[in-house]
């Protein structure tokens, strides 16, 4: 019989106060939408019979192991704190100890009502789930650390948003879904036993090399910290907006999660918000590491009665100054990524600060010239042997750009252009999952059942680095119309 390598419960067993039993819902008709092979290598999953797989990531067969739990969490959800979120359409079936020695939860999402779900449905529709899939695949080709979908599996039943909609669930394989918001769920009703009891049980599966250590709880804070300015760092450069970066939207494990109302920005502006409920620009693309910060202090918070028992007050320097890192490490991933994919060495930094402007100035030019973020970088690979035409095409005039490029290429190393050149292509996509490109893929899946745009772009994204001449369309940001009129909303 077909099963997971290992699958485990530690989380159910050991945290029994963070979840609620509960079971998915039945659907009429499951039918698998996609399934994702390659992480099912990387997880040892050897069950391939599309029907059971259907079957069993809509949550209609357990297999023996699986214990499916809805998580509880509480948040800052747009900076206000909501003591109950949880799980309102999710379940955690357990983990899967995959082949390296990782574990990995297993969720589904869209799985029905939970003791979560305060008035909601718990369902998710197709798009949306083909959304979260397209989009997790693209980060994680692009070297973004992410949660993935193992799975998107049709329910055969209609959701009911604005309109009626194809029913769905996502299998969603993480880290681990513990979330900032979790720690605040029994921060906020005083329980730092019970905080404490996740703080060790996080140590153990993310910081194991703490287990022992005197000041864990500061240094756990030290390393999501460091983990989530890495992370930033790297969706501020591919131009990913969250959208949504509540506490309950940001993991420990230093994993994007959640890809709602999502999207990446083509023409460069700091101030870029799609989300329709994002009506502050609270999470505009600008505001990202900033929010992190906020988010880590408010995970910091939790630790203080953990980081010194007696006197939690006297917690607050030490973890202050953890927090106050976060700046310096933020610019430090993100001049260093910035560096490199100019064909740069980041060891530039220490050598000379000019090359700080260097970069500042060119975020500058692409934000007056209004250029697509992703070309650009792609466009410069190609400009490092000469061919200059495709790079100012982007820009206004190539007066524009000239000066600057003439600055660029004085600092370039010393290898053959050739050599830089592809080494900038692999660090530069030609390929992210474009607005235009995801709604149209969404929109054929859902409305008339065509999985083929869905395929074909879903292809591109998880080969972001090969441009393939025949698909220039893929690498094309949408017009401007688009762009102009384009939101993105919540509700997976
Ligand atoms: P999110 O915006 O996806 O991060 O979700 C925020 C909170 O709302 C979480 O507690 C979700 O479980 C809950 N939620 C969102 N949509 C639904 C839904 N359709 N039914 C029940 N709960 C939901
Ligand atoms: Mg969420």
């Amino acid at each position: 019989m077909a099963r997971f390598v290992s699958m485990d419960n530690s989380y159910v067993r050991q945290l029994p106060e963070f979840c609620v039993v509960s079971q998915p819902m039945s659907v009429s008709q499951p039918r698998l939408l996609q399934f994702n092979d390659s992480l099912a290598d990387e997880l040892g999953w050897s069950e391939s019979d599309a029907n059971r797989l259907g079957r069993i990531f809509s949550g209609q067969e357990m297999l023996p192991e699986m214990q499916p739990v809805a998580q509880a969490y509480a948040g800052h959800q747009f900076g206000n704190f909501v003591p109950q979120l949880g799980d309102g359409r999710a379940l955690l079936l357990g983990e899967v100890i995959d082949v390296n020695g990782q574990r990995r939860d297993i969720a589904l999402k869209g799985s029905g009502p939970t003791a979560f779900s305060r008035g909601g449905d718990g369902k998710a529709a197709v798009g949306p789930v083909l959304r979260e899939y397209l989009v997790g695949e693209a980060m994680h080709a692009l070297g973004i650390p992410t949660t993935r979908a193992l799975a998107a599996v049709a329910t055969g039943d209609s959701v009911m948003r604005m309109n009626r909609l194809p029913g769905a669930m996502l299998t969603r394989v993480a880290a681990s879904h513990i979330r900032i918001g979790t720690f605040q769920y029994f921060a906020a009703r005083g329980r730092f036993d019970l905080v404490r009891k996740l703080a060790d049980y996080t140590i153990h599966r993310h910081d194991s090399e703490l287990v022992e250590h005197p000041n864990r709880y500061l240094l756990l804070l030290q390393n999501v910290i460091q983990r989530q300015a890495a992370l930033v760092a790297k969706w501020m450069l591919a131009g990913f907006i969250h959208g949504v970066m509540n506490t309950d939207n940001m993991t420990i494990s230093g994993e994007t999660i959640d890809y709602g109302p999502c999207a990446f920005m083509e023409s460069y502006h700091p101030g870029t918000v799609f989300s329709s409920i994002d009506t502050g620009g609270r999470y505009a693309y600008g505001n990202q590491p900033a929010i992190a910060h906020w988010n880590l202090a408010r995970f910091a918070e939790t630790l203080l009665p953990l980081i010194n028992e007696e006197d939690p007050q006297s917690a607050i320097e030490p973890a202050t100054a953890e927090l106050e890192k976060f700046g310096q490490l933020y610019q430090q991933h993100w001049l260093g990524g910035a560096l490199t994919k100019l064909g740069l060495s980041p060891e530039l930094v220490r050598q000379d600060d000019q090359v700080e402007a260097l970069v500042i100035d060119w975020f500058d030019l692409l934000e007056r010239n209004q250029v697509d973020l992703t070309l650009a970088w792609r466009r410069l690979a190609d400009a490092v042997g000469g061919n200059e035409a495709k790079l100012s095409a982007l820009f206004h005039s190539k007066e524009e750009v000239d000066p600057w490029l003439q600055r660029w290429r004085r600092w370039l190393p010393d290898s053959p252009l050739t050599e830089i050149a592809e080494q900038m292509r692999n660090v530069n996509p030609v390929y992210i999952a474009r607005n235009h490109l995801v709604e149209e893929a969404l929109t054929a899946a859902s409305d008339q059942a065509d999985l083929g745009p869905f395929c074909e772009l879903l292809d591109r994204v998880r080969n972001p680095f090969v441009e393939q001449p025949d698909q220039q369309r893929f690498a094309e940001p949408a017009s401007n119309e688009f762009n102009r009129c384009y939101r993105t909303f919540c509700g997976t």
